[in-house]
């Protein structure tokens, strides 16, 4: 169930039946010459809207430009300061426990998005905190290609060059979702360099055609449609457990 698709009482009515909802959360910034720009915010909502499917759990809209700033020498990468995503992360939320959601589950696709997230919760639970009236109230991120089976899968399809940036996994999710962009030519060199980041300056010196580590030749959309279906049925099951503790 999806909440830009619902009805205020559909959604009213989730509340008599559940107080959890997941969040999809993600970047616009580049994957390399042929992975989308929206990578990272396509995955999450394909594997939460799946889930959402299979376990009948409400799915928040996608929020959908994380913090990137190190992608910002690429054409079409946009950004969030951190403290702007701070601030418009506690005010997603904020609203959503303004009408009695008391679980909040924020599934990731972005590494750079982790650490605001988690000062975003100490602000939220900070403010929670201080105020009397406030009731018991948690939240939860989860990196989706960290979830077990995930990991398994990714391991099993790509043993050289999965990467850590432009993944071969993450691409073939947006494959699967997006057919029409599947695109598996061959990039020179063919698996990127690694190494550590700073600004954009220092990131397109060392990763000049965008990947870290990846080889995406090697992603389909078939690939996909099994790393989303393995990624669905672990995240159901996990956001259940959360809703329920
Ligand atoms: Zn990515």
């Amino acid at each position: 169930m999806r909440l830009q698709v619902s009805t205020w009482p559909e959604v009213e009515d989730y509340l008599k039946k559940s107080t959890g909802v997941i969040v999809p959360i993600g970047s616009t910034e580049q994957h390399g010459p042929t992975g989308l720009v929206g990578t990272d915010a396509i995955a999450a909502e394909e594997i939460a809207w799946e889930a959402g499917k299979r376990a009948n759990i409400l799915i928040a809209p996608t929020f959908n430009v994380g913090s990137a700033q190190h992608h910002m020498a690429f054409p079409g990468t946009m950004t969030l300061r951190p403290s702007t995503m701070i601030a418009a992360l506690s005010d997603w939320v904020l609203s959503l426990a303004h009408h009695g959601f008391t679980r909040i589950y924020f599934i990731n696709g972005h590494g750079g998005n982790t650490a605001p997230i988690a000062t975003a919760f100490a602000d939220i639970y900070a403010r929670r905190s201080l105020d009397s009236t406030s009731e018991r109230f948690r939240m939860m991120q989860r990196n989706w290609y960290e979830l077990p089976d995930v990991e398994k899968l990714d391991a099993e399809l790509y043993p050289v060059g999965g990467g850590s940036h432009v993944t071969a996994g993450e691409v073939s999710v947006t494959f699967a979702a997006y057919p029409e962009k599947e695109d598996t030519r061959e990039l020179d060199p063919k698996i990127a360099p690694t190494g550590v980041i700073t600004d954009k300056h220092h990131y397109r010196e060392q990763f000049p055609d965008g990947r870290i580590g990846s080889d995406p030749s090697q992603s389909r959309a078939e690939h996909g449609r099994r790393l989303i279906d393995v990624a669905a049925d672990n995240l159901a099951s996990e956001a259940k457990a959360f809703f329920a503790s």
